[in-house]
């Protein structure tokens, strides 16, 4: 036993607190190096306006309110029946939700997957983001993180062990990153790139021509590409966003994690895929292996039914959130706020009045007007400057919301 344990068991402390105080001292390394949570403070000042029993309007969540459509609930409540589907999964997937993804995959973008070595199906795609760099990545390899970006990038790359290095993304360059801007020295010691379009935070899309510049760096560099394309099917105006994997050559060098749970409004349900290089894949699928016992096959069930059956939820949703981003640019703009109208993604980055940080400028939304936004800061450094809105509140909400930020004045 240590001496410091010892010493508090010597203490006249009841046992909870004794216990207490050792555990949360010694906290792993790792969970120290992650960045604070920054939206600790909004949630606070979320809670205590609530219990005041004030109308929060909360743009904050990236978490669909719509339901998930009729037909997949109706076949996960067949599949839960039947006892074949109570017991253990396989790991990486049943062989139909992977056939499932395949004809998907071509369907959407033509691209031809071997199911069995090219696709693996995921816990949602958080998860198999997080546990990528445990595959691939050594202790002290470099990882390239965009900032701003989907915060589990660093902390994957954190839990590790990996060093991760930031990539800005700018306005001036439609918030793609500008890859002649990675050092020679950090290219050549980094193992992995995180990038994700449609994107999350700013709402950018990239197209064929930048993934192709894209797979060219990282063939060059031998730096493997882990692209996050969980906000592909949300789009407008007829936009339809691209798969890394139809360039030529993709697949020597990328993944692609998709997700269900954006697409078909089912966050909750937590299914989701990654495809591609098969070696990648594999990898991917090993630490799975080693630290879950795959998805419940009745939801699986469902999730075939959602990626075969007829898209046209997908496109309900999306005209849904289309009226949803027209009436809050609108409203932003009448209120002064510097705003573009994403092609893609339910989310709207809009530029913070001058003279405050984002984190005031989402406090004052909050306290003043009652609405939940998220500071880009809480992104990353390069996302000072602007906030996030989510489109994942009914039209109404929205439109309240715009009239509150309209008589708050500037
Ligand atoms: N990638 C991005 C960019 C996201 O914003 C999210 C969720 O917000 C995810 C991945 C994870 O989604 P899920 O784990 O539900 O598939």
């Amino acid at each position: 036993m240590r001496e410091d344990w010892a010493q508090i068991q010597r203490e006249e402390f009841p046992v909870k607190e004794r216990v207490f105080a050792m555990w949360s001292d010694r906290i792993a390394g790792r969970l120290k190096k992650l960045p604070p949570y920054l939206f600790a403070e909004i949630d606070k000042l979320k809670g205590e306006l609530l219990a005041k029993g004030v109308d929060v309007i909360d743009l904050g969540v990236g978490d669909p309110d719509l339901p998930t459509p009729e037909h997949i609930v109706e076949a996960l409540n067949r599949a839960a029946r039947d006892p074949a589907n109570h017991r253990y999964p396989s790991y990486s997937g049943m062989g139909d939700f992977k056939v499932s993804v395949a004809h998907w995959y071509k369907k959407r973008f033509g691209v031809e997957l071997d199911p069995e070595s090219e696709v693996v199906s995921l816990i949602g795609s958080k998860e198999g983001i997080a546990h990528i760099p445990l595959a691939f990545v050594d202790p002290g390899e470099i990882v390239i993180v965009p900032d701003p970006g989907y915060p589990v990038y660093q902390a994957g790359t954190v839990f590790a062990e990996g060093v991760p290095w930031f990539l800005p993304l700018r306005e001036q360059r439609g918030f793609l990153p500008d890859l002649t801007e990675i050092p020679q020295e950090v290219a050549r010691k980094a193992k992995m790139i995180f990038l994700n379009y449609p994107n999350n935070p700013t709402g950018a899309t990239a197209n064929l021509d930048f993934f192709r510049a894209l797979v060219d760096w990282a063939r060059h560099h031998e730096v493997m590409v882990c692209h996050d394309a969980a906000y592909t099917e949300i789009s407008y105006d007829g936009y339809r966003a691209p798969s890394i994997l139809e360039v030529e050559g993709a697949r020597e060098v990328a993944i692609e994690f998709h997700s269900l749970s954006k697409t078909y409004n089912m966050t909750g349900w937590r299914v989701g895929f990654a495809v591609g290089n098969r070696e990648l894949v594999s990898g991917l699928g090993r630490i799975k292996t080693n630290v879950d016992s795959g998805i419940f096959q009745a939801v699986q069930w469902a999730a075939m039914a959602a990626l075969e059956g007829s898209q046209s939820c997908v496109e309900q949703n999306n005209r849904t959130y289309g009226e949803r981003r027209d009436a809050l640019i609108k409203g932003l703009r009448k209120a002064g706020l510097e705003v573009k109208p994403p092609k893609a993604t339910f989310y709207v980055w809009a530029k913070v009045p001058k003279g405050q940080s984002s984190k005031e400028f989402a406090s004052h939304l909050l306290s003043e007007a009652g609405i939940v936004t998220t500071p880009g800061v809480g992104f990353g450094s390069w996302g000072e400057g602007y906030i996030r809105m989510t489109l994942c509140a009914p039209l109404e909400r929205i439109q309240e919301a715009v009239e509150r930020i309209l008589k708050l004045g500037p």
